[in-house]
């Protein structure tokens, strides 16, 4: 190393330069030879002008070849440099050749092995983030990721009716798993283009992209019915209530969000295990909508 710090304090930016000055070094040391024999010898430097000329173009030629020779084997370290600041900088690198067996090719097998396994950690992280560790279902984050904040299609908010009660009589761990169960039969519900997030607590948020009133309503239906018939505690079935909310193009998702979650505030006020969608009026102001889609005065 102390040679490599030595040359560091020559030449402190860049490494070509160094590894250019040896190099440099060492192709003018025959004209260094014959200089120093023309010194010594009679009639000195003038009388082996010729000779001298012709070796200082040699080492020159010899020099320049040298130097483009290493420019372009340090090829490599500088792909490695670059790989490893786009690493640096999150983006993800194309891999490094990996078949050549000298101390580079390991080199740069071993900045492919970093890259890896930092991508790996990166995606498992950026999972991690996004799970809801009880369920298995995108979080709020996993939504967010998921959903985008501008599209028609509907929101779904269901919540588990008389949550704190199985809680209270079971415990939280009989409550888990009717949380587990409850999203499993939701999850089965869904088209694969749907995104089903828990979003805290027994409150799941569901996005139908592209739905219709009509696809919506049927979703919604068919989520509470599949809940009410499979979700179980002690042989009791579990219930939610659905808030609905359908957005248009212009609508910003966590505006439909809200509209959802109102109208769930008003499944629960009407009884619970039913689905309520939630609708603006002409002129702006919020009307709640009755499950039975019959009622409905759209
Ligand atoms: P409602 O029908 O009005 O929704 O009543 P509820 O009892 O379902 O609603 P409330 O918000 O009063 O209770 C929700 C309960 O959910 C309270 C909390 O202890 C429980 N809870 C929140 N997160 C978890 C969890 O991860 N596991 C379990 N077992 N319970 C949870
Ligand atoms: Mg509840
Ligand atoms: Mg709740």
């Amino acid at each position: 190393m102390s040679f490599y710090v030595w040359l560091d304090r020559a030449f402190p930016r860049s490494f070509p330069v160094k590894v250019f000055a040896v190099a440099f070094l060492g192709t003018h040391v025959p004209l260094i030879a014959v200089v120093l024999y023309a010194l010594i010898q009679t009639g000195g430097i003038a009388a082996h002008l010729d000779v001298l000329a012709l070796l200082l173009a040699a080492t020159l030629t010899g020099c320049g070849g040298t130097l483009a020779g290493l420019w372009a084997l340090l090829a490599p370290v500088r792909r490695m440099n670059g790989a490893i600041e786009s690493l640096e900088r999150g983006d993800s690198i194309p891999p490094l050749p990996d078949r050549h067996r000298d101390e580079v090719g390991a080199l740069m097998r071993l900045t492919n092995l970093m890259a890896d396994s930092m991508l790996r950690r990166q995606q498992q992280a950026q999972t991690a983030a996004q799970t809801d560790p009880l369920t298995g279902l995108p979080n709020r984050r996993g939504f967010d990721a998921r959903v985008p904040r501008q599209a028609p299609g509907a929101i779904l908010f269901l919540d588990l009716d008389h949550f704190k009660k199985v809680n209270d009589t079971y415990g939280h761990a009989i409550g888990d798993d009717v949380l587990c169960q409850a999203a499993k039969v939701i999850s089965g519900e869904l088209r694969r283009d749907d995104v089903v997030a828990r979003f805290g607590g027994e409150e799941f948020v569901i996005w139908l992209p592209g739905a219709t009133r009509d696809a919506a309503w049927n979703a919604g239906e068919r989520l509470r019915l599949a809940i009410a018939g499979s979700v179980r505690v002690a042989e009791q079935p579990v219930t939610a209530s659905i808030g609905l909310a359908l957005c248009d193009a212009e609508d910003r998702r966590e505006a439909v969000i809200a509209r959802a979650d109102a109208a769930l505030y008003a499944a629960k006020n009407g009884g619970r295990n039913r689905v309520v969608e939630r609708c603006e009026k002409a002129d702006g102001e919020p009307f709640a909508f009755a499950h039975d889609r019959v009622l409905r005065a759209v």
